[in-house]
């Protein structure tokens, strides 16, 4: 009760423009609980901005203009910065030292353990996962890497380091094809909202997906490309105590598409989602029971969704990915899944926050 909650949005991230949206929703729920509210944006050039309004008003197109009138006129006592903790009360409303941050950020330096290590450095709560499960979360090679030591299941991959393929595409394509066949699926090992993912069904077309993932990370990732259901786990809690939400499934309407960045998030009509997904008892069961065991091998903390792929070929399910901060927006699954599941948008970020709490008490 009277916490005082500083919420990140924005981030130099390709993700910027759909954690403004996530931010928008969390934001105005947490404007109607009884705490106190900084919010401060991250602009796509890094720079940490104060934002004067609560939730009701963010305005994800004129942010930073509204943040840089506020910066001139702000009032804020100026101790010297000279911690990361002195730095992070800098940016609130009061200069006040705030007692959660809640950093609704996806991507690179957002969600992948960068920004947690300046929050882990000035010792102050967070919300969700620390510096190691948000990396890991984050990277697809190694989450994978370390799933399939624990024996979960995965779609048949390859690691492609973006230099090996600059040496000599010729050979890094023969490379790939001698472990998996076409038709392959190329991604940034490092991406989220399907930023830089395609399909890739010949050799010119595998040439362009990985040169457009390599514009976005060093390291690829090349996976058999699979007639897919979508299904999608929310979870919550610390480790080892997680809550799973009902399965969500997406259905993407287009035919011969996927789940690409424009059908995520500025096309309503090109996608439907189901909740709960309509599967049989006993998948619903197994994919309980592998979203809880990667929460657990990850040691994720406060929040995550867990994807998975059900195989329509070989009727198999496999883990896809796990997103450590995922999408919050209106339309997103996450919170959708848990007001199924019988916790409203304030009930979540309640229990966020007193995560984040207990978390950090834990820990230290
Ligand atoms: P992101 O973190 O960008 O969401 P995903 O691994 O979830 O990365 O890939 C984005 C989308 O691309 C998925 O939701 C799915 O529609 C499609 N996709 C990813 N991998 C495959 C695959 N191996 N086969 C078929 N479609 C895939
Ligand atoms: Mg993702
Ligand atoms: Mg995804």
């Amino acid at each position: 009760k009277g916490k005082h909650v500083l919420l990140f949005f924005g981030g130099k991230s390709t993700e910027h423009l759909v954690s403004c949206r996530s931010a928008l929703f969390i934001a105005r729920t947490l404007s109607k609980m009884p705490l106190k509210l900084s919010l401060v944006g991250i602009t796509v050039n890094g720079d940490f901005l104060p934002y004067p309004f609560d939730g009701e008003h963010l305005d994800s197109e004129n942010w930073v203009k509204e943040a840089e009138e506020y910066g001139k006129s702000r009032n804020v006592p100026s101790a010297p910065i000279s911690s990361p903790a002195a730095f992070l009360s800098s940016l609130t409303k009061d200069g006040s030292k705030p007692d959660i941050l809640f950093p609704v950020l996806h991507g690179i330096n957002c969600e992948d353990g960068a920004i947690q290590g300046l929050f882990k450095m000035a010792d102050i709560p967070f919300v969700g996962s620390g510096i190691l499960a948000s990396a890991c979360g984050m990277d697809k090679i190694a989450a994978k890497t370390i799933l399939q030591h624990y024996k979960i299941p995965v779609v048949p991959w390859f690691r492609l380091s973006r230099r090996v393929w600059q040496m000599n595409n010729e050979d890094a394509c023969i490379d790939i094809l001698e472990k998996l066949p076409f038709p392959l699926f190329v991604k940034p090992a490092n991406g989220g909202s399907s930023v830089g993912a395609g399909k890739a069904n010949n050799l010119s077309s595998l040439n362009q997906a990985i040169a457009a993932a390599a514009e976005l990370d060093s390291e690829i990732l090349i996976e058999r490309q699979l007639r897919v259901r979508e299904l999608e786990c929310g979870v919550l809690g610390n480790f080892p105590n997680y809550l799973a939400s009902p399965v969500g499934e997406i259905i993407v309407k287009k035919p011969n598409s996927f789940y690409d960045y424009q059908t995520k998030y500025f096309s309503e009509q090109a996608t439907e989602t189901c909740i709960p997904a309509t599967i049989t008892t006993l998948m619903t069961r197994q994919i309980h029971e592998l979203a809880l065991e990667v929460c657990n091998i990850l040691q994720i903390s406060g929040l995550a969704r867990v994807d998975f792929f059900f195989d329509r070929d070989a009727r198999k399910i496999y883990f896809n990915e796990i997103n450590t901060m995922p999408g919050f927006t209106e339309i997103s699954l996450y919170p959708q899944v848990f007001a199924a599941g019988g916790f409203d948008a304030t009930e979540l970020c309640g229990r966020l926050l007193y995560l984040a709490l207990a978390e950090h008490e834990e820990r230290s």
